[in-house]
């Protein structure tokens, strides 16, 4: 699949789209998810042109992975979970919804189920106030 300029990652990636951003570098960029399947669903994304992760320049790709370990950190310590899950899917077969590599950050704890994956919105006052209960351990 060729990579398209327009997708909303890449928009947000270029200031072009809003989102409730937790951190950013040279090479990656961390955000809330608008529709998470827990509170405090994070995406990581790089600064590449990457549809997912096979198409992704190794360089990046490895500072991007640095990126995730901080913001799982950060998101484990913010929501006080005892688990965490990082998925990442790779093309439409697998789930992929949005074409531009991403790494999704999730809590987790026993016996609460996720909601669907990129259903239902969620209330921006709240995404901001996790994306800033985030930040604060970052
Ligand atoms: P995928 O299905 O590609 O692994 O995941 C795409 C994710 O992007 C989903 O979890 C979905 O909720 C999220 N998403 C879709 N559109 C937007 C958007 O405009 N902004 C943000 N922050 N997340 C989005």
């Amino acid at each position: 699949m060729t990579y398209d300029d327009n997708n909303i990652f890449a928009k947000i990636s270029r200031g072009e789209a809003p989102s409730f951003k937790v951190f950013e570098d040279e090479y990656s960029l961390a955000f809330m998810d608008v529709m998470p399947q827990v509170e405090g669903h994070t995406l990581v994304i790089p600064k590449d042109k990457a549809v997912d992760l096979l198409d992704c320049d190794a360089e990046i790709l490895g500072h991007t992975m640095v990126t995730v370990q901080n913001v799982a950190a950060a998101v484990k310590a913010a929501f006080v979970c005892p688990g965490i899950m990082i998925a990442q899917l790779n093309g439409e077969a697998a789930g992929q919804t949005v074409f531009h590599l991403h790494f999704h950050v999730m809590p987790r704890f026993s016996g609460i189920e996720f909601k669907m994956h990129a259903k239902g919105m969620e209330d921006f006052s709240k995404l901001q106030r996790h994306a800033d209960l985030i930040k604060e351990q970052l």
